[in-house]
């Protein structure tokens, strides 16, 4: 099979303060949207919605996600939405909130704009949704039959967040690049079952260049409350480059291991992005990579404020027991850790991890 395919949004659009136009961005769509998202952050934005630029009489309705995004959730969701008559949906808010709007655009058939709130993952232009029970236990994925319509990225908002999210952003972003380029190495499938294009890789590959030239000064920049050119920057990186660039791109050790160390329960409340980013390290140990892409990787997390080992999430020690437990779930079948350009098994991981939280490591990296 060579077949090669890149998917992405419809449309991405960016700019500080555009989601006071909401209203203008919804018509080109339909006439009733209907606004998905958790009850405080509708409250939090609802007075900007749709005051600008449009002068529509459009009534806006909207469901309040409390809790997972289970299949009770989004029936419940469905149901409000076919009852109002809406004809869009909006899901404005962070990953649980994007991805219950997925999974009601999909099962309603009406299109769907996504407007994050952070730029912490990469869900808003990936076709895929992530469903959990009411209990928060991972259920099954779901895939859509396209990426959303719009992406509306609104960088006032996202510079108004916790910067914790948008640096937890940069480690899943960074991470794109390197996963992408194993896939490509290995000559193995993206995302989407299929070899990447040309246009997939390259898109991954700019994760890498936009955090490398602008990553420090967009951080410093959020805390002084500017919003500069590398914000608008890094913020494309986060949400569009690696959005595009692991779907299209493919994924490989880094978010293989990441789920193995859901295990660990001193991480639990670690975003995702941060776990992603030690995990990179572990990945390029076991890539063998060379010294200086280590301590250029190694450097860029310690400035800007992401964990490259285990103890800097907090942890003191760990049992060998539970080591191999996360080793072996990111060898689970399947897993993404396969896409490597070499055949490996869980010790391979194991070592990886013990190595990457390594005193020696330490010394090397930092020397
Ligand atoms: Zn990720």
């Amino acid at each position: 099979m060579m077949e090669r395919i890149l998917q992405s949004p419809a449309k991405y659009i960016q700019e500080a303060g555009l989601i006071s136009s909401m209203d203008e961005y919804v018509q080109r769509l339909g006439s009733a949207p209907f606004f998905i998202g958790t009850a405080s952050g509708i409250a939090r934005i609802e007075e900007k919605l749709g005051m600008g630029r449009g002068s529509s009489e459009m009534a806006f309705r909207f469901g309040i996600l409390s809790g997972e995004c289970s299949k009770g959730n989004i029936s419940k969701l469905l149901e409000a939405a076919e009852k109002a008559g809406c004809d869009v949906i909006v899901g404005i808010g962070g990953g649980k909130v994007i991805d219950t709007a997925k999974a009601v655009s999909y099962y309603s058939g009406k299109p769907l704009i996504i407007a994050p709130t952070a730029a912490s993952n990469d869900a808003p232009c990936s076709a895929l949704s992530v469903l959990y029970d009411d209990n928060g236990v991972f259920d099954e994925y779901l895939f859509m039959r396209s990426n959303p319509d719009m992406v509306l990225v609104d960088t006032e908002l996202i510079a108004k967040a916790p910067v914790r999210l948008t640096v937890a952003g940069m480690g899943d972003a960074l991470a794109t690049y390197y996963e992408a380029r194993a896939v490509r190495r290995a000559g193995k499938n993206n995302q989407l079952h299929a070899k990447p294009t040309m246009a997939g890789y390259v898109i991954a590959r700019a994760c890498h260049e936009v955090l490398m030239a602008d990553g420090i000064r967009a951080k410093e920049d959020i805390e002084a409350g500017r919003i500069t050119d590398a914000v608008e920057n890094v913020i494309e990186a986060n949400i569009y480059m690696s959005g595009v660039g692991f779907e299209s791109g493919g994924l490989a050790a880094a978010h293989g291991i990441q789920k193995g160390m859901t295990l660990i329960p001193e991480l639990h409340e670690a975003l995702h992005g941060e776990i992603v980013a030690c995990c990179l390290v572990c990945q390029l140990i076991m890539e063998g990579a060379p010294r200086e892409e280590l301590a250029e990787v190694t450097s860029f997390c310690r400035k800007v404020g992401l964990p490259v080992r285990l103890s800097d999430f907090g942890l003191t020690g760990y049992d060998d027991e539970l080591i191999e437990a996360v080793a072996r779930k990111a060898c689970a079948p399947g897993a993404t850790t396969f896409n490597m350009p070499f055949d490996l098994g869980w010790r391979d991981v194991r070592d990886a991890i013990l190595m990457a939280n390594s005193e020696e490591f330490l010394t090397e990296t930092m020397g």
